[in-house]
């Protein structure tokens, strides 16, 4: 998928184009590049028709629009091929001529040849199993070191019995005698603009061209049995409360040899006790005492891995203060580039004191008798 234009790009909107704009884009380019349209470069519109189909398939989908704001076109590198990421353009959307029958319905009103909805795709050819789709709860920790999960599903595979037949073993689905095997039966109907060939579902084998007389007895002749099973995903570092990885092919089996469907597993990261986060970036809130803010001194930071680091804030530190301590946040899935950790001092005034330390204190009141002037607003705050 090198060399693939950018979506946004191939429609020409912006990034945070909204669904009207798309489909006004959508509407224009592909009325400008439809093969019909073309008849000079039918190959080349041909290519660029499929193109726009593409950009808008994807975009047009809130689902996939994320994956593919996520991800991009290539995907996170080092994901792809294992049981791990994708991005969106390394989907396969089905984008040849066989697609088509929704999109030249979709454009019928443009081109003024009709086609109502509904496709025209022979009903008994490959199709994509259908996706499965699952959230998985991470802790801070799990998001930020990266973690194999086990996750329990539920879904359609391939029946043992009949290896995906739905024929009892020893006998074979026997190929339609109404449709010849083409799961569409093609008639004639009168219409005010005269006659017309209508291409409808075969109800003697309801599309699929086959017809089992003798089902197998464990799948009941669907040739798929429901079966609950464990799949571990390994979620890679970084990850976001949203972020999706996809297990590709895991899903609901494919129809008449179809490529299985995937399993998009979402993430939804818990609140931490400490820690909040936003992008890579993690915070928290770190109190210390009057003395320490006074003085300053050597604290002890907690880090998201359940490390801790010292650092050193200076004498004279307000509540309220900032300080970064680099590349202690999460990591970019894509760039590799780490976050800061970024904690806000608190001071706490003490509620009880020993005797000691109020004598002390009263005589450190005697040399700071004075209330701070109250700061006037201005532009620095
Ligand atoms: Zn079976
Ligand atoms: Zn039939």
């Amino acid at each position: 998928m090198a060399g693939k234009r950018d979506y946004y790009e191939v429609l020409g909107v912006s990034k945070k184009a909204t669904d009207e704009e798309l489909k006004k884009a959508y509407r224009k380019l592909a009325k400008k590049y439809h093969p019909d349209a073309n008849p000079d470069n039918k190959a080349e519109a041909e290519a660029k028709f499929k193109e726009v189909n593409e950009a808008y398939e994807t975009l047009s989908d809130p689902q996939k629009r994320k994956m593919y704001d996520q991800f991009g076109a290539d995907g996170p590198q080092g994901f792809n091929g294992f049981n791990g990421f994708n991005g969106g353009g390394t989907y396969t959307y089905s984008t040849g001529f066989d697609g088509f029958g929704d999109i030249f319905s979709d454009l019928g009103d443009l081109f003024g040849f009709g086609g109502g909805r509904g496709s025209q795709r022979a009903s008994n050819g490959p199709s994509k199993g259908a996706n499965l789709r699952y959230e998985v709860d991470l802790t801070f920790e799990e998001a930020y070191s990266g973690v194999t999960k086990e996750i329990n599903i539920t879904r359609n595979e391939k029946c043992g019995t009949c290896a995906g037949t739905g024929a009892k073993p020893g006998t074979h689905a026997e190929t339609c005698s109404v449709c010849g095997g083409k799961g569409t039966v093609t008639t004639m109907q009168t219409t005010l603009l005269g006659q017309m060939r209508v291409q409808t579902t075969c109800s003697n084998c309801h599309g699929s061209g086959k017809v089992i007389k003798e089902p197998c007895l464990t799948c009941g002749g669907k040739g798929t049995v429901r079966k609950q099973t464990k799949i571990s995903v390994k979620i890679p570092a970084g990850i976001d409360d949203g972020q999706t990885v996809v297990l590709r092919g895991e899903g609901e089996p494919g129809k008449n040899g179809g490529t299985n469907g995937d399993i998009y597993i979402t993430v939804r990261l818990k609140k931490n006790r400490i820690f909040t986060r936003q992008d890579d970036n993690v915070y928290c809130d770190i109190p210390i005492t009057f003395t320490q803010a006074t003085l300053g001194a050597d604290i002890e930071i907690p880090l998201v891995d359940g490390g801790k680091v010292s650092y050193r804030i200076p004498e004279g530190t307000q509540s309220g203060t900032k300080f970064t301590i680099k590349d202690k946040g999460f990591v970019h899935i894509n760039s590799g580039y780490r976050g800061n950790l970024i904690f806000t001092v608190q001071v706490q005034v003490p509620k009880r004191l020993t005797k000691e330390q109020r004598d002390l204190l009263v005589e450190l009141a005697k040399t700071m008798n004075e209330q701070p002037p109250v700061k006037k607003r201005g532009i620095f705050g």
